[in-house]
């Protein structure tokens, strides 16, 4: 009995009720398992073995006969236990570390964007992160860690993928978080250190910093191994004095502490290989190849094996849009920070904030000789929002309003030069302008930095105001929002690779 038979005496009989992803079906334990959907929802179709499809949960819809064999079938609710049942069938489901290959994160807000993901990687040689929220995003979304890594597994299913995948527990700050992530099946790490990282220094007067400084009690031994000692990168010297090191010290020791117990709260809990990352991308200044040298040295003399460290880097890396800044200058900086993390690693640079950074693509590529990881989230679903500006011009204006009525709260955790009086009034241009406005900057941001408010607002009732029409629109016009998501994800991979 042949695969394709299958679907087709399943379509024959069920073609007013589901259509069938053919590309999700998978042959295992004596049974067909494939991804079907209604105008409504979508299940997992098990053909065959009544023994193996009675542990799923779901209904019996009858039965097929196939050559002269009759095979029961049953149709499975997408959950929770219903995916691990289906992982030990399919053990590729089961996320994996990407360790130095080069990899790109595609974080999915709404969590039904993976297969767009899938596509876009197609033929690339550069490892999918699928799954990537961070803590804070998971509290904005109202959505949990093992919604979001689901979501993202069910989504590898649907498209038939058996290659391999990351699982990434993204800007992480306690251990609670990093033991439910475990718990869950992630397989990438990256610990946010930043309520340790001292921001402020710029402002401390000598005086101050010497009194931090002289708290600190290891200082001495860190000025045994660091004071006065010089290290040359890529033909330059990088000198550690006094001032310097008791800066960096005084900036970052805290936040190194914090690693570590970090890491050694993963290497007992989590069994098996782990990707570890480091970011502290978002302080308030660039990271000195300095600050980067002294990073890489304290967390191997204290055992930390990571895979990739995010840098704060030179320019404005704002949300969703292209990079600002000097490329050449960016470049220059870079080079003496990808040498760094190949000669004393190596590590792979990660870059946060990597949505739409088309302009430095090719020089970070270059310049880390493919030693780097990219994280992308918000422009999935900016891309998603697209498909509803096109496809529903009356959902769009609301969702505008309301974001644009948000914006100043919505604003306060980002840093972006986003000006409202730029954006044309959304109630004066033609519906098929709307979906211009994804394009436009400030337009763009605006939508951005609101999905929290937009995703999980409610009306007098309880009732969400746009979270269930946003996923009926997007399931109603399934095709386009692939389409838009993996021809605007591969504009970012093809620049990579
Ligand atoms: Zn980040």
């Amino acid at each position: 009995m042949s695969k394709e038979s299958i679907l087709q005496i399943f379509s024959e009989k069920y073609k007013n009720k589901y259509r069938v992803y053919p590309d999700s079906l998978k042959e295992g334990k004596n049974s067909f398992f494939f991804m079907v959907r209604n105008d409504k929802s979508k299940y997992l179709i098990i053909v065959g073995n009544s023994d193996i499809s009675g542990k799923f949960e779901g209904e019996f819809l009858g039965k097929l006969t196939l050559n002269k064999k009759t095979l029961s079938v049953k149709m499975a609710y997408l959950n929770h236990r219903n995916l691990s049942l289906l992982q030990e069938i399919f053990p590729y489901l089961y996320p994996s570390p990407a360790g130095l290959k080069k990899s790109f994160g595609t974080g999915d807000r709404l969590g039904i964007a993976t297969p767009a993901h899938i596509q876009a990687f197609k033929d690339k040689d550069i490892f999918p992160v699928l799954a990537q929220q961070s803590a804070r995003e998971n509290a904005r979304t109202g959505r949990t860690w093992q919604q979001v890594l689901d979501e993202a597994i069910w989504g590898c299913f649907e498209t038939g993928y058996e290659g391999k995948f990351g699982a990434d527990a993204d800007h992480v700050k306690k251990i609670e978080d990093l033991s439910k992530a475990v718990d869950c099946g992630y397989t990438m790490f990256t610990i946010d250190p930043s309520d340790f990282v001292k921001d402020d220094i710029q402002q401390l007067s000598e005086r101050e910093k010497d009194e931090i400084y002289n708290r600190i009690s290891e200082k001495d031994k860190l000025e045994k191994l660091y004071l006065d000692k010089t290290y040359t990168v890529g033909g330059k010297k990088f000198h550690f004095d006094a001032r310097s090191l008791r800066d960096i010290v005084i900036t970052y020791f805290k936040a190194l502490q914090h690693v570590v117990k970090c890491y050694g709260f993963l290497k007992d809990y989590k069994k098996g290989g782990f990707d570890f990352e480091i970011s502290i991308d978002e302080t308030s200044f660039a990271t000195s190849p300095l600050a980067h040298i002294f990073i890489t040295e304290e967390l191997h003399r204290r055992g930390v094996n990571f895979q990739n460290l995010a840098l704060r880097f030179i320019g404005d890396w704002q949300k969703g849009i292209d990079y600002i800044g000097n490329v050449d200058e960016f470049a220059g900086e870079l080079s003496y920070h990808a040498i760094i993390a190949k000669n004393f690693g190596p590590y792979k640079l990660s870059l946060h904030s990597g949505s739409d950074k088309f302009s430095v693509y090719p020089t970070f590529a270059e310049k880390t000789q493919d030693l780097f990881h990219i994280k992308t989230a918000g422009t999935s679903w900016l891309e998603a929002v697209r498909v509803i500006a096109e496809k529903d011009p009356y959902l769009y204006r609301q969702i505008h309003h309301f974001a644009l009525g948000n914006f100043e709260k919505d604003r306060a955790s980002y840093h972006v030069t986003t000006d409202l009086s730029r954006i044309p009034e959304v109630d004066r241009l033609p519906d098929d302008e709307l979906k211009g406005l994804l394009d436009q900057p400030d337009s763009r941001q605006l939508i951005h930095i609101t999905y929290g408010s937009i995703l999980t607002a409610k009306d007098k009732k309880g009732n969400f105001l746009f979270r269930n029409q946003i996923y009926k629109a997007l399931f109603k016009y399934e095709d386009d929002h692939y389409k838009n998501v993996s021809s605007h994800i591969k504009k970012h991979l093809n620049l990579l690779a």
